[in-house]
């Protein structure tokens, strides 16, 4: 029996010594940090082991777009759909193509899956892309795992059925952004979150008529970023005399991405005519 209890006590202690001789064991051909400055070079203590394999960090969150400035805009705005329950999405495309208009979709997996012939014509009549998810659930209150696979399902099945992309467009359900979630969504390629400054207002209940959307859409100034839906039929109507108006005015509708890219050919020219303004009066 004393023997047993000696050899249990000798395990028992071995056991309790175990994690500090792992945690302090030092690594083959390791060198001091230098700059701690607290031990010498011949302190007894080894410096602990650095760790592995640590987690990378996320891209920091991208700062939501509603709308550019309009003196950027140069008398546009940008036209996106958020596609999601069918009603109306041929005779939008026939519209859109009267009046030469390209514009964006972001697209809902729900619908996509049950639509893939029409999601086929959006991309032949050449319009954008952007994500809004596999299963329009709101982002922020998703777990990273489950984020990451509404975005990725969704770019997938628009990537297998037209050949694009849906990024870097995303444009997350119900709008709702947080700071996680976003960085998530730009880790994995989603860096354009991409909201509006003007709802039509075609996804309210009890439905809206036609005239009442339009006056919604007569709200944009250059610069706007316009939120529709293929779910009330009467958005086709709206958009039809919204775009014969803005023609009237002088001005044209068109994709995000031509919106922002506008936005960035201003922003150059004012920083160049900057640049020559201030060497101007040094000389
Ligand atoms: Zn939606």
């Amino acid at each position: 029996m004393g023997r047993v209890r000696v050899a249990v006590l000798c395990v028992l202690t071995a056991c309790a010594f175990l994690p500090i001789a792992v945690q302090y064991e030092p690594q083959a051909g390791s060198q001091r940090l230098s700059g701690t400055g607290s031990e010498s070079a011949d302190s007894p203590f080894p410096p602990p082991r650095q760790v592995k394999h640590a987690r990378r960090a996320l891209p920091a969150a991208p700062k939501p777009i509603f709308s550019i400035p309009k003196k950027f805009a140069d008398g546009h705005v940008a036209l996106s759909f958020d596609i999601e329950a069918e009603t109306c999405t041929p005779q939008l495309l026939n519209v859109l193509e009267k009046h030469g208009v390209r514009a964006t979709f972001f697209i809902c997996g729900t619908w996509a899956k049950l639509h893939r012939r029409l999601l086929k014509d959006i991309a032949e009549a050449g319009h954008e892309f952007g994500n809004h998810s596999s299963s329009h659930r709101s982002l922020p209150g998703l777990d990273e795992e489950s984020l990451r696979k509404e975005l990725r399902d969704l770019e997938n099945l628009v990537l297998s059925e037209t050949g694009k992309s849906t990024k870097p467009w995303l444009r997350p359900p119900y709008g709702a952004v947080g700071p996680a979630s976003l960085s998530v969504a730009a880790d994995e390629g989603y860096d354009q979150i991409i909201l509006w400054n003007v709802d039509a207002k075609d996804a309210a209940r009890p439905k809206r008529t036609k005239d009442q959307l339009l006056t919604r859409l007569l709200r944009a100034r250059p610069g706007s970023i316009i939120l529709m839906h293929n779910l009330n039929p009467a958005i086709v109507g709206a958009v039809d005399e919204y775009l014969s108006a803005l023609k009237k005015q002088g001005r044209k509708a068109v994709a995000v991405s031509e919106l922002l890219q506008i936005q960035a050919v201003a922003e150059e020219r004012e920083e160049r005519i900057r640049r020559q303004k201030a060497l101007a009066a040094l000389k």
